[in-house]
């Protein structure tokens, strides 16, 4: 049923925002800069070439089965919104390394809140088992991390993204099938318009899927004859596990687990595409992180699988079978891939990574992070509301408060020393 694993169309987009906002959590980057609010009722200044684009973008979308009325009533009063070609060009200001990422996406708040949800949703989600063979805390990971469990969608309005980036920019194309798909799915009636939000760049919904991939892979799993992933938890669920088994989920085994490298082992070896039978690995001297042999539990020895040092030599090493790739496949970001695979195993009691991170300034939780802004706007920064979410304002505001406690490299990186150095300073209650 499924066409030689074709990656997501949405991937090199997704890749896309994370690298220009690689200081937020995923969910933080749909939602980054919500547009200032229009003055109420400007009406659009007359814009003879977005008009003509739109003209053409009827057409197209009426060769695809969207209706002329359809078209006309959901791009009514349609005007472009060019903040989302800044966003399109933008490259990354700071450089985020990637346990900071997965402070922030795997901290105890999204682990205490995602097994809320397990339990709240423990029925669904068997069912969803049952139908998918997708297990409940991978379900779940993957909708902590999206949308943080339904909490946060993305700000702008879809459908003037979308037509802005059909029409403007360096990917008119793509945008074209994402804006036309989209017609589609509200022609259908499984979305409303109103209030229809994302990412810039057009991912939405609970599973923060991209329209194209919405239209491939979204199940009704309600059955009430609609495909909702805004609006319906079971459907939203339903799709994600869906996606995965699209990708390739096997049942029942792991994404992988962190393993022990012997010393002097070739590197040259590592990445995700670089596949090899677990005993293969073996051979090698790769172990199980608690000493026990790669091959166990019931899987292969020809089991495919690849080795990933994520932060390089000095780092936790793991080895990552099929189910990773069906996670990356969602993602196509080594950050994100792991955040939901770590997420998915504390939510099932378990602790990964065990060895520690290369660092002696750790990455900071959600919680530290507004910690950490608080103590940024007692000392005057203004930078906006305590939201946890580290923009360009907070780097700004530590990087001003590295130099002047003569803190090295000033960076404006959110770690745990800067966090320290002033929850320390007198007069700091913590
Ligand atoms: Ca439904």
């Amino acid at each position: 049923m499924l066409p030689a694993m074709t990656p997501n169309r949405h991937a090199p987009l997704r890749r896309l925002a994370l690298a220009l906002l690689l200081a937020v959590p995923p969910a933080a980057v749909h939602a980054q800069a919500p547009p200032p609010a229009a003055p109420p009722a400007a009406p659009a200044a007359p814009d003879p070439a977005f008009a003509r684009c739109l003209a053409g973008l009827r057409t197209a979308a009426g060769a695809q089965g969207v209706q002329a009325a359809s078209f006309d009533r959901f791009t009514a009063g349609l005007a472009p919104d060019r903040s989302v070609l800044e966003l399109l060009d933008a490259q990354p200001e700071f450089t985020t390394p990637i346990w900071d990422y997965l402070a922030a996406l795997v901290d105890d708040e999204r682990v205490a809140d995602g097994r809320a949800m397990l339990a709240r949703h423990a029925d669904l989600l068997a069912r969803i088992e049952a139908r998918y063979g997708v297990d409940p805390a991978t379900v779940v990971a993957v909708w902590g991390v999206e949308s943080d469990y339904g909490r946060v969608f993305g700000k702008r309005p879809l459908l003037v993204s979308l037509a802005t980036l059909s029409c403007e920019g360096r990917r008119q194309s793509f945008f074209r099938g994402e804006f036309i798909a989209t017609l589609k799915l509200l022609q259908a009636g499984d979305i409303q318009a109103e209030g229809l939000t994302g990412s810039w760049a057009g991912a939405f919904g609970h599973t923060q899927f991209m329209p194209s991939t919405y239209a491939r892979i979204a199940v009704d799993f309600d059955g009430d004859g609609r495909r909702d992933l805004v609006g319906n938890i079971p459907d939203a669920l339903g799709s994600t596990a869906n996606y995965l088994k699209q990708s390739g989920w096997r049942t029942g085994q792991p994404w992988g687990f962190e393993v022990q490298v012997p010393a002097g082992f070739d590197a040259a070896q590592v990445g995700r595409t670089n596949r090899r039978p677990l005993s293969d690995w073996a051979a090698r001297g790769v172990r199980r992180h608690d000493g026990s042999p790669l091959v166990a539990g019931g899987l292969a020895a020809d089991t495919r699988s690849a080795l990933l040092l994520p932060a390089g030599r000095e780092g936790p090493a793991f080895v990552v079978l099929r189910n990773y790739d069906a996670i990356y496949s969602y993602n196509a970001a080594e950050s994100y891939a792991l955040a939901i695979a770590f997420l998915a195993e504390r939510l099932r009691g378990g602790q990964v990574p065990r060895a520690a991170w290369p660092t002696d300034d750790p990455g900071l939780s959600r919680a530290q992070r507004r910690e950490l802004q608080t103590l940024l706007l007692a000392r005057g920064h203004g930078i906006g509301e305590v939201d946890g979410m580290i923009g360009t304002n907070t780097r700004r505001a530590i990087q001003a408060e590295q130099r002047r406690l003569g803190l090295a490299p000033a960076d404006g990186r959110a770690g745990r020393r800067i966090l320290d150095a002033l929850s320390r300073e007198p007069g700091t209650a913590r």
